[in-house]
């Protein structure tokens, strides 16, 4: 009986194996162990997590450590990847005009033009004229509605409000004849006055409609063609909003620029191309097919490109003691996606959507560092450790202990920085690829897209169904159903969106609502990993043929999202294939294949005599 612990370095996860091996070659897989990879993959920075999942893996098999025959650790090439994102566009509000904002509570509603006026000259104008008036700090809001309500008794016609304070409710309910009114408006100072202007606010529930609109505002304004198609941003920034104001200023704009963004050359084995970032993702994703395989990628200096690809070989090359003239970028990832950015100008700090590129990008280096890390693990756990396979390659032979999978069988492994396929056929040849760009691009991406700055709750989103508390007793559930509870829930998720996350509710502190967030994950997720699989399995496939695969196990962390497999499975129906999710073993599900298969590698090249069987462990099926 040989005793040994197969252990896969992730980017992310450091998972083990424990198995017994016999004469026969026959496997008892014992148990297994999973902790967070300490460092980067595939360096001595992952001592500290190997010993760790080792040990508590020989304890759960209630084995020692001094019995242990071998440690299996996959050929884990570092593989670093970086992130950057390229803004293409920048909303940019020259002089005055002002633009879409959109507070919490204004108050009135309906569409109001006039000329603006500030507070404190309503007496002096005349009746019959038009006015949008503009209450500055300081204003109290009886004295603002006694002095609107005076104006509008002399024939004076105030037709909206904007207001530096959180009052606009509080004016509206005490004016004879309700206004829509803008609060919030930080900079109300900065708004140009004797201008046309026009405040629009919408019914609780509803969004404007004629200034998120350009010949809306076109027609509030009389703007000829060419005009429109200058407003025509404005109006873009503002759909969806509840209230907005816009102000026209002789030379006031609000353009819509281009911002020259970095370019990337991707250089091929035999060709090199360079693309823009602004010309988007998949013009870059079908330039890099062009070019495939891909030797290296530079990036433009002086641009986030650039400087993202000189980060991630400064890494390598630190953490690998490689020269970084040596480090090449082996494959990218481009995904479209839009950050919501402050307006250069705005008043009210208002926010646009602006489009942008995420770039994830992939080095890969010599087997060199694996050695060092092979030998230091060596010293820590006092037995021998043996580089015992490619993990793509292990990783078949994990997947093919999935009940039901035989070969020819391809794998997609699902993890946190990269995306790996493998296929193999009837014979012994397994043929793999790493794609950049996993789960880790989809948080990124989600964080981005609904500017929360906070990776663990973007984490969370991409992880478990969202739902918003209606009331203190119920949540609605983003599929629409209905849950009742019998204690109230917490009060910081009253009406708001929440996430469903194993450890209770978390609020999701944004203004959107369900359906977009939801949007925004679902899209995140087929970006990256619809995306990924296709590309790596044509890679993979007999001749790039991918409707020569018929089947597909997905494996890794990410498999086990809530709608990744389906996404990646629907989109493989359409070439006949056949994609599930593994499950290791028969009870590990999609984890621990690389593990696993190194254990069944193993016990193959030491007692190889004709063939023998993978084994499946005895243990309760996953519910
Ligand atoms: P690696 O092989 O690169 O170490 P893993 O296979 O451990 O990576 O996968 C890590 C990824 O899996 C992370 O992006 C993580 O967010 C994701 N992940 C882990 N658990 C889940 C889950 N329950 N649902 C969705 N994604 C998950
Ligand atoms: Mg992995």
């Amino acid at each position: 009986m040989t005793l040994v612990v197969g252990v896969d370095i992730g980017n992310s996860t450091t998972e083990a194996c424990a198995a017994e091996i016999g004469e026969d070659g026959a496997i008892r897989y014992l148990s297994e162990a999973l902790t967070r990879t300490s460092g980067v993959k595939g360096t001595t920075e992952n001592v500290a997590g190997v010993v760790d999942v080792v040990r508590r893996a020989l304890t759960a098999a209630g084995r020692e450590c001094g019995e242990l025959d071998a440690v299996l650790v996959n050929e884990a090439t570092p593989v670093i990847s970086g992130l950057a994102m390229e803004t293409i566009t920048e909303t940019i509000i020259t002089e005055s005009t002002m633009i879409g904002h959109n507070p919490e509570t204004p108050g009135g509603v309906g569409l109001g033009m006039g000329s603006t006026v500030p507070f404190a000259d309503l007496p002096g104008c005349v009746a019959g004229s038009a006015v949008i008036c503009v209450i500055g700090a300081g204003v109290d809001f009886e004295d603002a509605a006694a002095g609107i309500n005076a104006a509008t008794a002399r024939g004076v016609k105030v037709t909206g409000a904007v207001v530096h304070a959180d009052d606009a409710n509080l004016i509206a309910n005490r004016l004879r004849h309700p206004i829509p009114i803008v609060d919030e408006v930080t900079l109300v100072e900065k708004v140009p006055l004797d201008m046309p202007a026009a405040v629009e606010v919408a019914e609780q529930g509803h969004a404007i409609r004629t200034l998120s609109n350009s010949y809306g505002i076109a027609t509030v304004f009389e703007l000829d063609a060419e005009q429109t198609r200058v407003i025509a941003p404005v109006a873009r920034a503002l759909v969806g909003n509840r209230s907005a104001v816009v102000v026209r200023t002789p030379a006031g704009d609000v353009t819509d620029r281009r911002i020259p963004a970095g370019s990337l050359t991707l250089i091929g084995e035999k060709t090199r191309h360079t693309v823009t970032m602004d010309a988007g993702a998949a013009h870059i994703m079908e330039t890099a097919r062009r070019v495939a395989p891909l030797a290296d990628a530079v990036g433009e200096p002086g641009t986030h490109v650039g400087g993202m690809l000189a980060r991630v070989r400064d890494t390598m090359s630190e953490l690998t003691a490689m020269p970084v003239g040596e480090v090449r970028i082996r494959d990218v990832l481009a995904a479209d996606t839009f950050v919501p950015q402050r307006v250069t100008g705005g008043l009210a700090g208002e926010f646009a959507l602006e489009n942008a590129v995420a770039l994830a990008a992939m080095v890969r280096t010599s087997k060199g560092p694996m050695k060092l890390l092979a030998a230091e693990l060596r010293d820590a756990l006092g037995v021998d450790v043996l580089i015992a396979g490619v993990e793509a390659d292990m990783a078949v032979l994990g997947a093919l202990t999935t009940p039901g999978t035989d070969r020819p069988v391809a794998i997609l492994d699902l993890g946190g920085g990269s995306t790996d396929a493998a296929v193999a056929a009837d014979g012994t040849d397994i043929h793999s690829v790493h794609m950049a760009g996993a789960g880790d691009l989809v948080t990124k991406l989600i964080d981005s897209e609904l500017g929360l700055d906070d990776l663990d709750l973007a984490e969370e989103i991409k992880k478990f169904p969202l739902a918003k508390a209606e009331s203190f007793f119920h949540l609605r559930l983003e599929d629409g159903t209905v849950r009742f509870f019998d204690d109230p829930l917490p009060a910081d998720t009253f009406a708001r969106v929440v996430v469903l996350t194993d450890t209770g509710l978390h609020p999701i502190p944004t203004r959107h609502g369900v359906e977009r967030i939801r949007q925004v994950r679902r899209e995140a997720k087929r970006r990256v990993f619809v995306v990924n699989a296709l590309r790596a399995l044509e890679r993979v496939a007999p001749g790039g043929n991918i409707r020569q695969i018929d089947f597909v196990v997905a494996l890794g962390g990410s498999a086990l999202d809530f709608e990744i497999p389906d996404m990646i499975a629907d989109s493989l129906a359409e070439y006949g294939i056949v994609c599930g999710t593994g499950n290791v073993r028969g009870c590990q599900g999609p984890r621990n294949a690389v593990a696993t298969g190194l254990v069944a590698g193993y016990a193959l090249s030491t007692t190889y005599a004709g063939p023998v069987a993978v084994g499946t462990q005895s243990c309760a099926p996953r519910p």
